[in-house]
């Protein structure tokens, strides 16, 4: 594992990981650049996501839509109200900082920060001057849609992929012929305008995200459904199929637990990551709960994604600010109410009634009011209508990337027969998302039996898995350069393979050596590769 970014972000640049973007122009903050291998790792984690959450599953459908959106898709979602960080500058050296991460900064110039003046409410970290009162910054990009540079024109780069998939759930709805509960899911850049882009890539102002938005019946229409909702006190299994009278905590849960089964496919083991509940203060005023996962980064543990349980906040804002019904029709709901009679109704309005007063009570919401839309939405479930709920777990493509470098760095101390000593640095990639499978080399270039061999080999793998070819310098350099890309099997071509076709196969981490016919390899080789 990385214990520091610096070796880590050596290694990155020296063998085409990651960039500064625009380099020799001096670089720019927040901004980064995959190169050949960096390129391949997000692709792999990408399409290693897709797969399991989309491919490999059967209740989620997937979106592609675009950066730029109709600029009130950002007034409903509260981005452009409430998208902010508190933005300070320090009047002696003109240094911009996010307030809250003043402390966060002076822990990490140590012994280089300067000390805090007490005459000022806000001293800079960086020279003790004064901070100005903290402002509300917007993180959103604006931009100007058209020929004419104008208010009415401007638009957003999106800050976040998930409200497009809000905006188009009704097309999807109706298109994808699934129905609650079920998913959609959307990969893609978005852009924040991040007042301190800090920690390499893990702070960004573009990268990518990976987010599923999976729609719930709310609780109330399980009841009607079932008789009765499932809770996590009634210890349900997390690990089976998906079942039909879950409540909203347990599906909560469950896409917690689905989270840390891809984190540890794609090779983070699950003691090196926590899972942070949000205290009730925590939480965003309509989330029910959210759960960080967080990762030891080297430079603090630090939110690599998060699972939260959004109630029906964000359909009922699209449908408030569009005019357009985000309802969905439940045809088993109506029918399983159609079989309740008016006592049974009137009851289960009653109870609605009282539970959501209590809960605007406890959040200082009006009780009345809340009284009178619990009545209004057991009439629309008695007729098999409601606005679905939905649990949203949001992963960051560069981020999770960042935390596979930092698991997968290693620095060994080898001694070889002479006694000498060494340094190979390895990453450890799982073969899922190494960014070569394979490399190929004929031992000896100059055999022409040996190079024709290999350049076959090459071809045919060529085909399924990205690889790479190697002739140049003594093998053992050559596995070394393999060990630093994290490529997990090296095939050496030598005297033994022209007179029996089988080849060897060097594997990354053991660096055992063994023979192995081309079959045996991709049997192999796709049994690693399987999600
Ligand atoms: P933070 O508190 O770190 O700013 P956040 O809670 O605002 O993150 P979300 O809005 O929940 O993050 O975004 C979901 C995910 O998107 C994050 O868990 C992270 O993986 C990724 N992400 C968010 N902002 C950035 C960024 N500036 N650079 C890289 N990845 C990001």
């Amino acid at each position: 594992m990385a214990s520091s970014l610096d070796a880590l972000s050596a290694l990155c640049k020296r063998r085409g990981f990651i960039y500064h973007s625009s380099e020799i122009y001096g670089g720019m903050p927040g901004f980064w650049d995959y190169g050949p291998l960096g390129c391949e790792l997000k692709q792999n984690v990408k399409q290693a996501w897709w797969q399991f959450t989309v491919r490999g599953r059967e209740d989620v459908a997937g979106l592609d839509a675009t950066i730029i959106m109709h600029p009130k898709i950002w007034k409903a979602s509260g981005h452009l109200d409430t998208f902010a960080d508190p933005m300070t500058m320090c009047k002696q050296c003109k240094k911009l900082m996010r307030a809250d991460q003043i402390d966060d900064i002076r822990a990490e110039l140590g012994k280089k920060a300067a000390a805090v003046n007490p005459a000022f409410a806000l001293s800079c970290p960086h020279c003790g001057g004064e901070m100005t009162e903290p402002k509300p910054f917007n993180l959103m990009f604006k931009t100007v849609v058209g020929p004419i540079d104008d208010p009415s024109n401007v638009a957003y780069l999106r800050p976040e992929t998930a409200q497009a998939i809000f905006a188009q759930f009704q097309n999807v709805t109706a298109t994808s012929r699934m129905a609650v509960p079920y998913g959609i899911a959307q990969m893609g850049k978005s852009f924040r305008n991040e007042v301190t882009p800090r920690n390499y890539t893990f702070r960004s102002r573009e990268f990518e995200q990976m987010e599923l938005e999976f729609f719930i019946r709310p609780d109330e229409a399980v009841e009607i459904l079932h008789g009765h909702v499932v809770t996590l006190a009634d210890n349900p299994d997390l690990n089976g199929p998906v079942q039909d009278d879950w409540g909203w905590e347990v599906w909560h849960k469950y896409w917690v637990e689905q989270r840390k089964k891809f984190l540890n496919a794609v090779g983070l083991p699950t003691e090196h990551f926590v899972e942070y509940w949000q205290k009730p203060d925590e939480l965003a005023h309509y989330a029910r709960a959210c759960v960080d996962i967080e990762y030891d980064f080297p430079f603090g543990r630090q939110e690599l994604e998060g699972i939260a349980a959004r109630s029906d906040f964000d359909l009922s804002q699209h449908q408030k600010w569009s005019g357009e019904s985000q309802m969905v029709f439940d045809d088993p709901l109506k029918q399983a109410a159609k079989k309740m009679d008016d006592a049974a109704r009137a009851a289960f309005v009653e109870k609605t009634q009282k539970a959501w007063a209590e809960r605007a009570a406890a959040t200082g919401k009006d009780a009345v009011a809340a009284v009178a839309a619990a009545e209004k939405f057991c009439q629309n479930l008695f007729d098999g209508k409601y606005v679905p709920h939905v649990i949203e777990p949001s992963a960051g493509v560069d981020r999770l990337m960042l935390a596979l470098l930092c698991e997968a760095y290693e620095e060994q101390k080898l001694t070889d027969e002479k006694g000498k000593e060494d340094i190979r640095t390895v990453l450890h990639f799982s073969p899922k998302v190494a960014p070569v499978k394979v490399a190929i080399f004929p031992l000896i270039k100059k055999d022409p039996d040996q190079d024709r061999i290999a350049r076959d080999i090459f071809r045919k793998l060529q085909k399924k898995v990205n690889c790479q070819w190697d002739v140049s310098g003594a093998i053992g350099r050559r596995y070394r350069r393999q060990d630093e890309a994290g490529t997990p099997w090296c095939i050496t071509v030598d005297a033994q393979t022209v007179a029996d076709g089988t080849f060897t196969v060097r594997e990354r981490d053991s660096m055992e050596q063994k023979r192995m016919t081309y079959g045996e390899f991709l049997a192999m080789m796709y049994d690693a590769l399987e999600f």
